[in-house]
């Protein structure tokens, strides 16, 4: 796997930026669908449910905005340090590819898929 050239990395960068903006726009959409439910309000216990089982999943949804955009951070720090696109496990080198497709990915895919299979 060849390391990133410097034009890769301003277009991984820019890349980077949107998508932390969005993230950022979205978790801030998405503060009162996670808001605790109130179980004092009068509301039928079918619609106690529904809402209940909304707010995990709003919760769910913003736990996993949130993951990524502490990634997204990572990795524009990384930049910064001039470490963007290395493996933090093995360090090699991520590829453009994998990069081009999760640019906040912190492992290689040999080190994502080990992990993942809780090697
Ligand atoms: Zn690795």
């Amino acid at each position: 796997m060849d390391a990133l050239t410097s034009l890769q990395i301003v277009e991984l960068q820019r890349t980077l930026l949107d998508l932390q903006n969005e993230l950022q726009q979205l978790l801030e959409r998405t503060i009162d669908s996670s808001k605790a439910v109130d179980l004092d309000q009068p509301i039928g216990r079918l619609s106690r449910m529904d809402a209940l089982q909304q707010q995990e999943m709003a919760k769910a949804n913003r736990e996993g905005h949130q993951r990524r955009l502490k990634l997204i951070e990572s990795a524009l720090l990384a930049i910064k340090q001039q470490r963007y696109g290395e493996c933090r496990r093995c360090e090699e080198p991520i590829g453009y590819l994998r990069l081009k497709v999760r640019p906040e990915s912190p492992f290689c895919l040999a080190c994502q898929a080990q992990i993942e299979g809780g090697a």
